[in-house]
């Protein structure tokens, strides 16, 4: 971790950091008197502030997304630094007060639709991270603590039977080409190669404690120490949103209620809902998506761009966060994860994918679009 037992013989002025080059949420909220204020301060665990916006520093922008710089290394971290995590959850998430109150819903049968056409959504996912109460997350945990949150959740998920009946592989065990071929078919995450990663501290002693558990027919997963403690994600290879998201809300409430019986609950307060990693996962956590075709959409991507900011969405490549797409097929996803729920996410991203799988299907034939643009949600 940044920061050592000499920095109080400086000034906070002598060590702010130079981010005359940056582009992230960290560097725009920032301020010489917040720093000082917070230089020579540690949450309970140690953790302290340069350590949260070191990753921000060293990263001043990102080629695709507009990233928040900074990271919290334990529960605690949003409150302690609260001056600084306020504003930064605020923008991020266009508005949240710091008094709001988070919402979850994980009623699936409230979501209207969620059967796409096959033609262009080619599979479908959704994730959350969850993190367990009492152990520092990865940018700050040790190695005890990492293996403990692998320990407690194998355990938990060896438990899950039916459709949910599983297997753990860590990293350690695997070989090259096992792990090389998991996340070629998008199934596991990256190796730690995204400097995002690797400067907020999660790449340490890595694949150490690190692993993914799926079920039989790999339709249920959970990522364990990678960004978050657990990263739990369901998913199938077409359209199906509607089926995907409800095997995601039975499956995370099997796996909470293993959890608990193993005597772990999760980080979570009222305002910012799950507590994870980054702070542009908290609240709840979800990423909902589909890897949709629309080479017509992508000839035009400053327009694509804007829609999918009006629909409340956003877009990567199809091998993750670090990647930009080549062939006019996307990762479309909500952008959100805090201040909506988890059904008004999903209704977010299947109602912008099926206009904008209506709209490619225009192009296609050669007729505008012009009439069908969305307004501001
Ligand atoms: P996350 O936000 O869940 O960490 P990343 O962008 O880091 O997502 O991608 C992680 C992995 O998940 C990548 O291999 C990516 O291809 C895969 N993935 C994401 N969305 C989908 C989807 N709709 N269908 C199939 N794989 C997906
Ligand atoms: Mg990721």
């Amino acid at each position: 971790m940044p920061g050592n037992a000499n920095q109080k013989n400086f000034k906070p002025e002598e060590d702010f950091p130079d981010l005359s080059k940056h582009n992230n949420w960290m560097a725009k909220v920032l301020t010489p008197a917040i720093y000082a204020k917070y230089r020579d301060v540690c949450t309970p665990s140690g953790y302290n502030f340069d350590g949260a916006i070191q990753t921000g520093v060293d990263n001043p922008g990102h080629p695709f997304i507009f990233t928040v710089g900074c990271v919290a290394g334990d529960e605690e971290t949003y409150e302690v630094f609260k001056d600084f995590f306020d504003p930064v959850i605020d923008k991020r998430h266009g508005g949240y007060a710091p008094d709001a109150k988070h919402k979850t819903d994980l009623d699936f049968t409230k979501v209207q639709g969620g059967e796409f056409d096959p033609k262009y959504v080619i599979s479908s996912r959704v994730r959350t991270g969850r993190s367990i109460k009492g152990l520092c997350l990865p940018p700050h945990c040790t190695r005890a603590e990492r293996r403990a949150v692998e320990r407690i959740s194998v355990e938990a998920l060896a438990t899950l039977d039916g459709e949910f009946h599983g297997k753990y592989y860590p990293l350690n065990k695997m070989t090259e080409a096992e792990q090389d071929q998991l996340i070629d078919d998008h199934f596991l995450f990256d190796k730690p190669v995204s400097p995002l990663l690797t400067c907020a501290g999660m790449a340490r002693d890595w694949p150490d404690a690190r692993g993914i558990w799926h079920n039989d027919n790999k339709t249920f997963l959970v990522w364990i120490n990678e960004e978050d403690h657990l990263r739990v994600i369901s998913m199938q290879k077409d359209g199906n949103i509607k089926q995907v998201f409800q095997r995601f809300c039975e499956g995370l409430s099997k796996v909470e209620a293993a959890m608990k019986e193993k005597g772990a609950s999760y980080m979570w307060n009222e305002h910012l809902g799950y507590v994870l990693t980054c702070p542009s996962n908290l609240g709840t956590g979800l990423r909902a998506g589909v890897h949709v075709k629309l080479p017509n959409l992508a000839k035009d991507e400053k327009r694509l761009d804007d829609m999918l900011g009006k629909l409340r969405l956003q877009k990567r490549g199809t091998g993750g966060v670090d990647t930009a797409s080549t062939d006019g097929t996307y990762d479309v996803s909500n952008s959100d994860r805090l201040g909506f729920s988890e059904v008004e996410l999903i209704q977010f991203v299947v109602d912008g994918v099926n206009l904008l799988v209506e709209m490619e299907k225009k192009l296609e034939k050669g007729e505008s679009i012009d009439a069908m643009m969305p307004a501001q949600k």
